[in-house]
């Protein structure tokens, strides 16, 4: 089932969706626990999970195999992750072929990173420079693939683009070009979310934007992952945080304990649902859900 059929259904029924993002394992033990993962994850109600593409497309064929086995063989909606890097046309159309023969009807279009080591995105010469392009390019075949795309957005600006009105001008243009939804990068601050929604909706955009949150684990990784993708770590928990450098289970329920409290505020403010950031990971996401489905802070207003 397409995304969006996925949101208008959990609207109807007054309710938010969830998502779980995951990462191709590289061995077959870890496929094996991911299926374990996505198991466990069923009584919860995932409404889908989605597979990334790995930076420089280097993981472009297990994440194929993931997200069409996870399609076949499970109950749960699947999104593959499909980025430009190092990649023609012709390349990202066979690729576009093999996950909509799959039966795999929601894509997220990214541009992607550059490979590790290259400061800048160099596109393929027979490719594309921007994710707006591919998603033109998918639905410039309309009968050929008749995808939901999902697209990336950025709260606190993407890195490349610090200047945040041309940043959402190219979005707009993004969405303009055939994006069905939007996934945000992660973010700690719920306020920055809740102004680019408003900055946004003012602009125009006006699809659904689905809040993505990152139960950090440990405070090394989660340090990493802002630095690499802008989002600012508010100073509260930047002290919370640093105080727990050394302690790993402590970090680990910080991590827990503090993205509960976001969704929380993002529900009761309307957001259409979350997707979260596992890091193949889920016992974090799932105690946050659990807890979530049984306090329903989306029925709280506010
Ligand atoms: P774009 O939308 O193309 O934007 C990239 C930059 O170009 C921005 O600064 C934008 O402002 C600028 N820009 C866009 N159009 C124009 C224009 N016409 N003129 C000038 N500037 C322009 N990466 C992976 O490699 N694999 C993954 O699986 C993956 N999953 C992700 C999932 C989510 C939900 C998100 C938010 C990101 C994910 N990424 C992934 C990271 C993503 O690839 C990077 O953030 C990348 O740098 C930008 O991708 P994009 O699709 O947002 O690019």
């Amino acid at each position: 089932m397409k995304v969006t059929e996925l949101l208008r259904f959990a609207r109807e029924r007054g309710e938010p969706i969830f998502s779980f993002e995951f990462f191709p394992p590289k061995t077959e033990e870890g496929v094996r626990q991911l299926y374990e993962t996505v198991e466990a994850l069923r009584p919860l109600g995932p409404a889908f999970v989605s597979v990334t593409y790995g930076a420089g497309g280097s993981t472009r064929q297990r994440t194929l195999e993931l997200v069409t086995r996870l399609k076949r063989e499970t109950e749960v909606e699947a999104m593959a992750h499909v980025t430009c890097v190092g990649a023609s046309r012709e390349e990202i159309a066979a690729v576009l072929d093999e996950v909509a023969a799959a039966g795999v009807q929601n894509v997220l279009a990214l541009r992607g990173d550059p490979p590790r080591g290259a400061k800048d995105f160099q596109p393929h010469p027979d490719g594309f420079r921007y994710a707006s392009e591919l998603v033109a390019f998918i639905r410039s075949q309309p009968e050929r693939w008749r995808f939901c795309i999902g697209a990336g957005a950025y709260p606190e600006g993407h890195p490349e683009t610090p200047d945040l009105v041309r940043d959402l001008a190219n979005l707009k243009a993004k969405v303009d070009a055939g994006v069905d939804f939007l996934v945000t990068q992660l973010f700690f601050d719920n306020q920055a979310h809740f102004r680019f929604v408003d900055r946004a909706r003012a602009a125009g955009i006006g699809v659904p934007i689905l809040p993505g949150i990152m139960p950090f684990t440990n405070v090394d990784q989660a340090e990493r992952f802002t630095a690499m993708c802008g989002a600012v770590i508010p100073q509260p928990l930047r002290a919370a945080m640093a105080a727990r450098r050394d302690d790993p289970d402590g970090a680990l329920q910080l991590g827990v304990a503090y993205a509960s409290l976001q969704c929380a505020e993002l529900l009761r403010r309307g957001v259409p649902g979350i997707h979260f950031y596992t890091l193949n990971r889920s016992p974090s996401s799932r105690a946050i859900v659990a807890a979530l489905r049984a306090s329903e802070p989306w029925r709280q207003g506010g």
